[in-house]
């Protein structure tokens, strides 16, 4: 069964050693620590409980290097709402103990197994069939599917109590298990494709070994339609193939999403796909295979290019859609400063760093990437579509007249924007209506900023301003402020927010009169309030600032 990498949760740097010595088992796996106990871990959390809870419903195998009991409490209000569940197992901290938890289906005995050897100790397996068979004969391998749960646990308290069992059909995997086999067994293990109604006595295990390919539309009830004429069982059902050119098809996507079958696409200038297609009306025809069938290997996915802004840098504040978007990432594009931001990644995730200037370039290559089959995320600080690589990545899509291209399935997901972020720590700057402008003229000429500088001034709009100085606009700044200061007194509160959700982040509140381009540099997000804009002491003596949601009269 092919598992996601587990997460190595630790409370305190005592786990440290024995997390270390797993992750050499798992080399994608990370290390989750507790903020402020834990030196050197890959992920910081401030709530076990949450991020425990979170990674189990992410279906991330879990590895806890703490009480069992704790980890038991902490999942059980979850516990009810999962079919199939992640493998959880609690490891004691001087590894000495392996003890698998949940996620029997899910293949938890065979990673305690697995940690168990690593670590040199014996695990506490404690499923009867396992220890008896060898085996979980409920979780076949990848390529096979079980029937059903329910009639397998009975099949399966059957043979524990002692009961022989016949073995139909091809099925590798079960010469290794410990079975009492007899031609004369009332019992049976039927492997194989054909439609078949259950007898009593029997469990069924389905290779996947059947491809079908569509040449339309379809719903998901044609398709099974189209396997029990055939006289194939659905389960049997490796993936759907479809032409390349029905990629962008939403209702393809969605009818093979509910028979949960990986969807694949070949082009028709391509070699055909292999196997032997026997066409069954309808559009549709189907290809049966002798053992079961890779998905991977046939044709390709619909690529994804996903461009997800990281917030301002602290995780908390980055959107959980952008969390799991990384998650799935095979490769990640992005200015070298916010790729590592967006890190740490898996072995397996491909990185590619690029100069900050060359966005164009880097949303082709993004595509270019895509259209592999790929999931590709292009990486922005703050928000994607705020003076970021949103807009680029729309721009070369509007650009290209290559259909492929244009079925990626592309998305944009959202983050903090720097404005956002530092207003919030200082109070509402922007509690009114404000305006976003970026004062470099890298892209625009500089008098169309100073005109929008003016204009906005005028209209008092709070203002924002992202790229306020660099070295090689040392100027721009003073002019800018020159502009504002005609229309606005030298008290208007100024809000400074440094390497805001970074480390050494710094904010600091002043006043229009007393900024200097000097406090400023290109980490720096620069917000000048409005007329109304006022400050207030805090309790801890800094300040807040927030500018009043009504304007002219106070309602
Ligand atoms: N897409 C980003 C903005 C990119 S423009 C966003 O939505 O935030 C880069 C400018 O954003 C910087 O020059 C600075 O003015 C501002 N900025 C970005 N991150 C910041 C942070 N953490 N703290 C303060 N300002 C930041």
């Amino acid at each position: 069964m092919s598992r996601s990498a587990p997460a190595i949760v630790i409370l305190g740097n005592g786990s440290l050693a024995t997390a270390r010595r797993i992750q050499q088992l798992y080399p994608n796996a990370l290390i989750h620590g507790l903020v402020d106990r834990v030196e050197g871990a890959d992920r910081i959390y401030s709530d076990f409980g949450a991020n425990l809870r979170q990674l189990y419903q992410q279906d991330t195998p879990i590895i806890a290097l703490c009480a069992a009991g704790i980890v038991i409490r902490t999942l059980a209000p979850v516990l009810l709402e999962k079919g199939v569940e992640p493998p959880v197992l609690a490891v004691a901290e001087d590894a000495s103990a392996v003890v698998p938890l949940l996620g029997g289906l899910g293949g938890v005995n065979d990673l305690a197994r697995e940690i168990a050897a690593g670590l040199g100790v014996a695990p506490a397996i404690t499923t009867s069939g396992e220890l008896r068979f060898g085996t979980c004969l409920l979780n076949p391998p990848s390529g096979y599917a079980l029937g059903d749960l329910e009639l397998g646990k009975r099949f399966v308290s059957d043979l524990l109590a002692g009961e022989s069992v016949r073995i139909e059909g091809e099925a590798p995997w079960l010469a290794h298990a410990q079975l009492l086999e007899s031609e004369q067994a009332r019992l049976a293990i039927h492997v194989g494709n054909s439609e078949r109604e259950p007898s009593a006595n029997e469990l069924l295990i389905y290779p996947r070994t059947v491809m079908l390919k569509v040449g339309r539309e379809v719903s998901a009830q044609t398709l099974r339609d189209a396997l029990h004429e055939a006289k194939l069982a659905w389960q049997s059902l490796a993936c759907v193939v479809a032409d390349d050119t029905r990629m962008a098809s939403s209702g393809l996507r969605d009818a093979v999403n509910e028979l949960g079958v990986p969807l694949r696409f070949v082009s028709a200038s391509e070699p055909h796909t292999a196997g032997v297609w026997r066409a069954l009306g309808n559009g549709l025809s189907v290809s049966v295979a002798d053992v079961p069938l890779d998905p991977q290997q046939i044709g390709r996915a619909r690529g994804r290019l996903a461009v997800i802004g990281l917030g301002p840098g602290a995780a908390e504040l980055m959107v959980p859609a952008v969390k799991a978007e990384l998650a799935r990432a095979n490769d990640v594009l992005g200015y070298e400063t916010y790729v590592r931001m967006a890190g740490p990644f898996r072995a397996d995730q491909v990185l590619h760093c690029t100069d900050n200037r060359e966005e164009m370039q880097r949303a082709r290559h993004a595509f270019e990437l895509a259209v592999q089959g790929r999931s590709v995320v292009v990486v922005s600080s703050g928000d994607p579509g705020v003076f970021a690589m949103a807009a680029a990545v729309l721009e070369v899509l509007h650009e290209s007249t290559d259909p492929q291209w244009h079925s990626v399935d592309l998305e944009i997901l959202p983050g903090v924007s720097a404005s956002l972020a530092t207003a919030a720590q200082a109070g509402a700057p922007l509690g009114h209506d404000f305006c976003v402008m970026s004062l470099s003229d890298n892209l625009k000429p500089w008098s169309i900023i100073e005109k929008r500088l003016d204009l906005a001034s005028q209209a008092d709009l709070a203002l924002a301003f992202y790229n306020p100085i660099s070295r090689s606009r040392p100027w721009q700044l003073g002019v800018a402020l020159e502009i504002v200061a005609r229309h606005r007194t030298p008290h208007t509160p100024v809000v400074l927010g440094r390497d805001i959700g970074r480390p050494g982040q710094t904010l600091r509140v002043t006043t229009l009169g007393e900024l200097t381009p000097d406090q400023v540099d290109m980490r720096t997000m620069v917000i000048v309030g409005s007329s109304t804009t006022c400050t207030f002491a805090r309790a801890d003596g800094r300040e807040w600032v927030y500018t009043p949601r009504w304007y002219g009269q106070k309602p």
